[in-house]
């Protein structure tokens, strides 16, 4: 197969950096897909290409062979997200283990939702990883893993407040966390706030506003509710009445998501996670908005 090998000059707006996030593909069919958006996006350049792990564990194989193929086929640098849902502390430290030995060297570590789902009550399993905290312990202990955490600039849907979330984050990084990927959030307001109180507590490790360009407004504003994020009416009223036109709806989508991008980069802001959904055509265009640039530097049978 001949690839064009292309390399993002930086961008004009500053020093920018991305990230992307995908999850591993069910069928053949969403494998082509995934690949398509990976090829279409490596030549950003981001930091690193980060692949999710299905609630209660149930894209272990998957994720761990979309991120092996990443590190076998492209230059790109995989971050492997792994939960402490529904498993034991051995078989979660083999699945650490099983990254090391590939040269995975980042691992996004999360406690994961209830098995039963969002809303219901967590109860660790026994035996295993209680808290992501411990996960993020459990990381360093194993090998020199780089470790990024979640951030909920609305905190997250089981806590009491936003403080008791703040507690959470610093210890995981007393545990060993080196960056923060935040939930995504439609309001700038929400981030600028929560990372004033994230530096007012003393932690000082990135926080990189996550973003998930709308390709469907009514999947995201249901998905919204159970992760707690807010979506204003502001937004609400963009995507009225066009359901049934998804031409205008990613056209719009594009404008919104650029515009919040744009107003972060006035803020100072200059890494960006993106939710990719798989999908690149919005990422890319985002990401061409911030100033990012690729150009062709070899071409390769
Ligand atoms: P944490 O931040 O560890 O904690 C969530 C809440 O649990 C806290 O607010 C607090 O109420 C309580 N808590 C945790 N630790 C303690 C403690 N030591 N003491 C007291 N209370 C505590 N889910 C997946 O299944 N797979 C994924 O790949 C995935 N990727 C994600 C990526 C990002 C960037 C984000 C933001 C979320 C992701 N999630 C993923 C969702 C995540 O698993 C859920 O939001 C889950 O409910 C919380 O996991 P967490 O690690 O974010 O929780």
């Amino acid at each position: 197969m001949a690839h064009d090998f292309l390399r993002a000059s930086r961008s004009p707006l500053g020093n920018i950096r991305v990230s992307f996030e995908f999850f591993p593909p069910k069928t053949a069919e969403m494998e082509a897909s995934l690949w398509d958006s990976i090829t279409r996006l490596a030549p950003l350049e981001p930091s690193f290409v980060s692949v999710t792990y299905g609630a209660g564990g149930s894209t272990r194989e998957r994720t761990h062979s979309t991120v092996a193929r990443i590190l076998r086929e492209t230059t790109l640098k995989p971050a492997a997200h792994l939960t402490c849902v529904a498993a034991t502390r051995e078989e979660v430290d083999e699945v650490i283990r099983a990254y090391h030995a590939v040269g995975v060297r980042h691992i996004v570590a999360l406690r994961g939702d209830p098995v039963s789902g969002p809303g219901s009550a967590y109860e660790p399993h026994p035996g295993g990883y209680a808290t992501s905290t411990d996960l993020v312990a459990g990381i360093r202990r194993l090998g020199d893993f780089e470790v990024t955490v979640s951030a909920y600039p609305e905190k997250h849907p089981e806590s009491a407040t936003l403080d008791a979330d703040l507690d959470v984050l610093k210890a995981k990084v007393d545990a060993g966390a080196t960056r923060a990927v935040t939930q995504f959030f439609f309001d700038n307001a929400h981030y600028l706030r929560y990372v004033d109180r994230v530096r007012a507590r003393g932690i000082n490790i990135p926080i990189v506003p996550g973003i998930v360009p709308v390709q469907n407004f009514r999947q995201i504003a249901s998905f919204a509710k159970k992760t707690g994020a807010s979506v204003p009416q502001w937004l609400a009223d963009r995507f009225e009445g066009l359901d049934d036109d998804p031409a205008t709806r990613r056209l719009v989508a594009a404008a919104v998501a650029a515009e919040q991008v744009l107003d972060l980069v006035d803020h100072g802001v200059t890494d960006f996670h993106f939710y990719t959904m798989n999908k690149a055509d919005l990422v890319y265009a985002i990401c061409h908005l911030l100033g990012l640039r690729t150009h062709l530097i070899e071409r390769a049978a």
